[in-house]
């Protein structure tokens, strides 16, 4: 089945500059920004700046450069905010979620960078 981008979305509206970010990192083909509602003292999104609904769509229908940008940039977001455990942080979480059994608010591709803290059970109960 094919994906269906809602040009809509609020990160793709974040990506137009109608709705405004905390930026940490922009590049070629990719944008970081605070998350609005911090789930620990480190909680950054990376996302690509193309229409992509979910982290196997990018996979499979980004060019190589979007593919290593994104990658790039995560690693660089991991050393901007200190969270790297070879280089003396104290480590991270990196969440996708996709769809409806992942719980996906914002159907635009984006990997959580938490840290700054324990973060605790891998996965939830299911309510
Ligand atoms: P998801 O549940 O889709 O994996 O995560 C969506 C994330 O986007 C949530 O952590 C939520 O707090 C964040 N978010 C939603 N709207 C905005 C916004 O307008 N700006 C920012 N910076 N984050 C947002």
């Amino acid at each position: 089945m094919a994906y269906s981008y809602d040009p809509q979305n609020i990160f793709a509206r974040i990506l137009r500059g109608e709705i405004p970010n905390k930026t940490v990192l922009e590049t070629p083909h990719t944008l970081a920004f605070h998350d609005i509602a911090p789930q620990a003292p480190v909680h950054v999104l990376v996302i690509p700046k193309g229409p992509y609904v979910t982290y196997d769509h990018f996979a499979r229908d980004a060019s190589e450069a979007e593919i290593v940008d994104f990658h790039r940039a995560v690693a660089q977001i991991c050393a901007m905010t200190g969270v790297q455990p070879g280089e003396g942080g104290e480590g991270f979480r990196a969440i996708t979620n996709a769809g409806t059994h992942g719980v996906q608010e914002v159907p635009h591709f984006h990997l959580h960078i938490l840290g700054g803290r324990v973060m605790g059970r891998m996965v939830a109960k299911a309510e």
